[in-house]
Formats: structure tokens, C-alpha cells, sequence
């Protein structure tokens, strides 16, 4: 009996909305919420097991099974859970995948499932509905100094600002949710909460370097724990590569490089406030190839292996240090031109066709 009951439960993995963990996405899971409904990977199932009063966990293949429970996983299970449990995410809530942080999925599954916050909004978080404002250490762009600053998140405008002084009336800057990304970045800023945050300021790239110390709360009622997966994206990809300018004849320069989406940026230094340049990676279908290699004419890499970026404007000349680097960012790009461009992104893509 034990037996068919386990049966019973491995059968409903099978089913198309099981066949991914309910919470990060990740394949095949093989843990289950019995008070929930929702089959889980091993990784959220240990988050799961930190709010019990909420949800009981099980192993599909380890643990016996009673007979409800295994009805109430067939009438339950994933699709149904999406529907039930995530019917109002806001537009900018960050979803984290099974590459993030216990952090990030762990303020995910709790605002999901124990404050019930995408099912009843009006439990959301008061600054989910509004308002909030803190103090967050902030590095200066020209010295690298550290100095507290205030920052204010409202999210009726659907913005984040910051003040040199408490007492300024006009902010130094005005970072619009939907243009902006935050991101854990501990080893870059060399302290364990650091955070960057990167935004569109006239249509370019800046980023903030910014941390709060352990223990201080960045944000009245919430730690930057909280803020962050309203913020952020994933980078697909970050890290060192050469370049050559337009003429292709200026020898190669060691630059930062970070993928946001469509959006290539380099800097000269990793925390730099101001990206050097863009490149907006479109669809193959809009005429952006990218390719294993650099043109045989190409001279002044140090850097041996090579990758051209073809957009409808001019080909782009990069070189990784070692292959697995090459191999990375191919794949990041091949990942954005292989998919087709949406509305919006022609926009986007229109404004860096006219960008001096
Ligand atoms: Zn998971």
C-alpha cells in the first residue's frame, strides 16, 4: 500500500505543471509541500521547512505518504498553486530562479505563501504600497569614499531617489523602477551587504555602489533583503573582455563588461559610475549575428580568444582571456539574438540607433 502510495505521488511529477519546482523553476524536483500542494526542489524545501506553520515538507521518494495527502497533492499541484498563490505579483517583483541566492528565494516563497502578498495585495508590505526611506552608505564617484546617504522608494511613482543631504529638498538623482537593476555584489564592493545598483540617466548606464552595515536597517521595517527582490534582474553575464573602438584599428583595451538583457555596457573599472559605452544586442531577425572569432585582419588582441558582434550599424571586435570565458559570453549573446525582439525593445533599440 506505502508502495502504490508513493506510486500515486511519483506519477503526478509527470504532470507538465510538476515538472519544475513551483518556487525557482528548478527541473525535476522531487520534494514536496503537503500542506501546500506544490512539488519543490531540495534547495526550496529547506526554506519551506523554516515556516511550519504554513508548510510541511516531504520527500517524494524518501517519505511514506498517507492516502489524503496524496489526494490533496492530485487535486492541488503546481499550475494550480501559480493560479492560486501568484495571481498579483506586481510588475516589477523580481522572480527568483534556481541560480539565486537562498536570500532572494527565501523573501520570494515567505511574501508568496506566509503573507500571502501576490494573492491579497493589501497584505503587501506597507512599502510595497507606498513609501519608504533610509539611510544606505554610499560610495563617491570620484574618490571612493564611502559617505551616508538618504534614499526614499516610492513606489506610487515607481522610483528610488537619493539625497546628499537629509535635509535637501531636490534629490541628486531620480532612478525609475522599471529602468533599474540591483544586484548583490559583496566582492566587488569588498563589504558583505554590498549592493550595486545600475539605472538609465538621460538614456546612459550609471551605477551606485551602495551597502548598509550588518545588524542597520537600510530601510524602516525592512533590510535591503527585502528591497532587493523588488529590484533586481540577474545579469546574464559580467566580467572582463578587450575591445577595439570603431575604426578597429586603435588596438584592444581590457574593459568591464556587464549584459543586462539586450544591453552590452563597458567600464574601464568595475565600479565605475558611468558606463563607457553600449551595445544593443537585437534579434537575428532584425539583422545582430554574433560569431565564434575575430575577422583574419584583426590585429592588437592580447587576448586570444576572439568573439564579433555583427548589429545592423557595424561589427564589434572582443577577446576573452581563456575559452570557457568565450564560450560564457557566446552563450549569453546567442541567448538574446536567438530570441525574438518585443514591441518595447525596438524602442529601446531605436534610441541607440540615433546615440551620437
Ligand atoms: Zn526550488
Amino acid at each position: 500500500m506505502a508502495k502504490e502510495r508513493r506510486r500515486a505521488v511519483l506519477e503526478l511529477l509527470q504532470r507538465p505543471g510538476n515538472a519544475r519546482c513551483a518556487d525557482c523553476g528548478a527541473p525535476d524536483p522531487d520534494w514536496a509541500s503537503y500542506t501546500l500542494g506544490v512539488f519543490i526542489c531540495l534547495s526550496c524545501s529547506g526554506i519551506h521547512r523554516n515556516i511550519p506553520q504554513v508548510s510541511k515538507v516531504k520527500s517524494v521518494r524518501l517519505d511514506a505518504w498517507e492516502e489524503a495527502q496524496v489526494e490533496f497533492m492530485a487535486s492541488h499541484g503546481n499550475d494550480a498553486a501559480r493560479d492560486a498563490y501568484e495571481s498579483k505579483v506586481p510588475p516589477f517583483y523580481y522572480r527568483p530562479t534556481s541560480s539565486d541566492c537562498q536570500l532572494l528565494r527565501e523573501q520570494w516563497i515567505r511574501a508568496k505563501y506566509e503573507r500571502l502578498e501576490f494573492t491579497h495585495p493589501e497584505k503587501q508590505e506597507p512599502y510595497s504600497a507606498g513609501y519608504r526611506e533610509g539611510s544606505l552608505w554610499k560610495r563617491g564617484r570620484d574618490n571612493g569614499q564611502f559617505l551616508s546617504r538618504k534614499f526614499v522608494l516610492t513606489e506610487r511613482e515607481g522610483s528610488l531617489k537619493y539625497f546628499n543631504r537629509n535635509d535637501a529638498k531636490e534629490p541628486k538623482a531620480v532612478m525609475k523602477i522599471e529602468h533599474l537593476n540591483a544586484t548583490f555584489q559583496p566582492a566587488k564592493i569588498g563589504h558583505p551587504h554590498g549592493l550595486q545598483i545600475t539605472y538609465l540617466k538621460d538614456n546612459s548606464t550609471r551605477n551606485i555602489f551602495v551597502y548598509h552595515e550588518d545588524g542597520k536597517v537600510a530601510f524602516p521595517g525592512a533590510s535591503d533583503a527585502d528591497l532587493v527582490p523588488k529590484l533586481s534582474r540577474n545579469y546574464l553575464k559580467e566580467g572582463y573582455m578587450e575591445k577595439t573602438g570603431p575604426k578597429q584599428t586603435e588596438g584592444f583595451r581590457k574593459r568591464w563588461f556587464t549584459m543586462d538583457d539586450r544591453r552590452l555596457m563597458y567600464f574601464k573599472d568595475p565600479l565605475d559610475a558611468f558606463a563607457r559605452g553600449e551595445v544593443f544586442i537585437g534579434s537575428r531577425e532584425s539583422g545582430y549575428t554574433v560569431l565564434d572569432g575575430l575577422p583574419p585582419s584583426t590585429q592588437g588582441h592580447h587576448w586570444p580568444h576572439g568573439i564579433t558582434i555583427v548589429t545592423p550599424e557595424r561589427r564589434f571586435l572582443l577577446a576573452c582571456e581563456t575559452e570557457s570565458e568565450q564560450r560564457a559570453w557566446m552563450e549569453a549573446f546567442r541567448k538574446v539574438v536567438d530570441r525574438p525582439m518585443l514591441p518595447q525593445e525596438y524602442a529601446v533599440e531605436a534610441h541607440f540607433k540615433h546615440k551620437p
